[in-house]
């Protein structure tokens, strides 16, 4: 297999850097840097700055308002965003409910929303997860009981990522209690401003407010809001988890974390000298350079794999990436972290405290959260653990 770029994969490798050069707003960019997580109006606005290329749904047809790019271009397009570093696509419109309704979704679904979710003037959240139900999704409890031409919901959903900023939810109900775990399962639309509908916000580690709860409380939803057939939630959900995972390994996010990393340690000493010619420091730098390289090579042969027979079907090697992919985006925001040392404690100064501060450097604060939120890139997206089962049943045959 010859993982070599070809040159119109160069050449579009410089269109995309070339683009995002000109029309990456420099306040979005510097925040980001810094290595603070984007806002609502960071996201939406570099969102659309995309979509007028197609490359927020780089991937959807053409027909769609997609690029129909291929995935080694996709996989080109994903890096030089988080080189930038630059926010990455709303994942839940364009990588997620945008391709289940052009798949499953009717011919209704398809102009009512596909549009609006590439634009981002509709954000959807992802209404999966419940209290006890999180790896083993199946085990979903939330009831969708028809009434007429409508489902009445009642149940709850957590870690619901951005429910707060979102203005519809794509969701999984139980609309066959009697049947086995995974029968049963429908894909319901919600307007997250039905009436029944809570939001209430989960604060996390890293002093954010990401995550909420939602609780459905006798939600009245119109069953054409329904994404394809009754009882069939299940598949479309598999469909979905499968487009989750791609990008997920997030090499260019670890780059881009780890020349963050490599700047800071010119500005901090380590005795007389800089930290950037500190021998052990140098030594984690190279470990973790040399095993990034090693990613970037497998994510190519995973993704040369996707472009040829096996396209259709997810590879479980993508588990290979996740796994591989988190822990090393986990290590080089604590060498980031490390390069701060004391300053990178997560503090809120405040009076006489930001004085103290002075003497240290300002960029160290905002290290320790990014650290501590890098935790969570381990569980979401199917935990680290769950990859393991799967990599061990699908490839090691055990
Ligand atoms: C930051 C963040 C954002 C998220 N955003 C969303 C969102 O927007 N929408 C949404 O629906 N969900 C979201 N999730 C939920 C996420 O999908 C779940 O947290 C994840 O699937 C794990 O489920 P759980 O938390 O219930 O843990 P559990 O399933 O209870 O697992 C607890 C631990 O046990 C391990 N474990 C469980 N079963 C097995 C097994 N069979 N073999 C070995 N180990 C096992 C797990 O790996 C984990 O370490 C988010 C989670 C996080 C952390």
């Amino acid at each position: 297999m010859d993982l070599r770029l070809t040159a119109k994969e160069k050449r579009f490798r410089e269109e995309v850097r070339d683009f995002i050069a000109t029309n990456l707003p420099e306040d979005i960019r510097s925040h980001l840097r810094a290595g603070h997580p984007p806002t609502k109006d960071h996201i939406v606005r570099w969102h659309r700055i995309l979509n007028t290329r197609g490359w927020a749904t780089a991937h959807w047809p053409k027909e769609w308002g997609g690029a129909g790019l291929s995935p080694v271009e996709r996989m080109i397009l994903t890096e030089e965003i988080f080189l930038a570093p630059a926010p990455t696509p709303l994942v839940f419109n364009s990588s997620m409910i945008g391709p289940v309704i052009i798949q499953f979704g009717s011919e209704e679904q398809k102009r009512q929303f596909l549009p609006k979710i590439a634009n981002l003037d509709i954000w959807f959240c992802q209404g999966f997860s419940e209290p006890d139900a999180g790896s083993d999704l199946a085990s979903l409890r939330t009831l969708a009981r028809r009434d007429g031409d409508h489902y009445v919901v009642t149940g709850q959903k957590i870690w619901t990522t951005m429910a707060h900023h979102a203005d519809w939810m794509f969701c999984l109900v139980r609309t066959d209690p009697a049947a086995k775990k995974q029968v049963g399962i429908s894909m319901l639309l919600i307007d997250m401003k039905t009436p029944g509908v809570t939001v209430r916000p989960i604060m996390s580690i890293d002093g954010h407010h990401h995550l909420n709860e939602v609780f459905l409380d006798e939600v009245r939803v119109p069953v054409e809001n329904r994404v394809g057939e009754e009882n069939k939630g299940w598949d479309y959900a598999k469909f979905l988890l499968g487009h989750e995972r791609t990008g997920i390994a997030g090499v260019g996010r670890s780059k881009e974390r780890l020349s963050y990393a490599r700047e800071l340690a010119t500005q901090v000493k380590a005795g007389k000298r800089p930290l950037a010619e500190d021998p052990c420091f140098r030594e984690q730098l190279a470990l973790i350079e040399a095993d990034l390289k090693a990613l970037e090579i497998t994510q190519l042969r995973v993704v040369a794999g996707h472009a040829g027979h096996h396209a259709d079907k997810p590879d479980p090697l993508t588990s290979v990436l996740k796994v591989r992919g988190t822990e090393l985006y986990q290590a080089v925001c604590e060498l980031a972290c490390r390069s701060a040392g004391p300053a990178a404690i997560a503090i809120q100064p405040a009076g006489g405290a930001a004085d103290e501060l002075d003497a240290a450097p300002r960029w160290g604060a905002a290290l320790a959260p990014s650290y501590f939120y890098s935790r969570a890139a381990s569980i979401y997206g199917g935990s680290n653990e769950i990859q393991k089962n799967i990599l061990a049943k699908t490839v090691l045959g055990l």
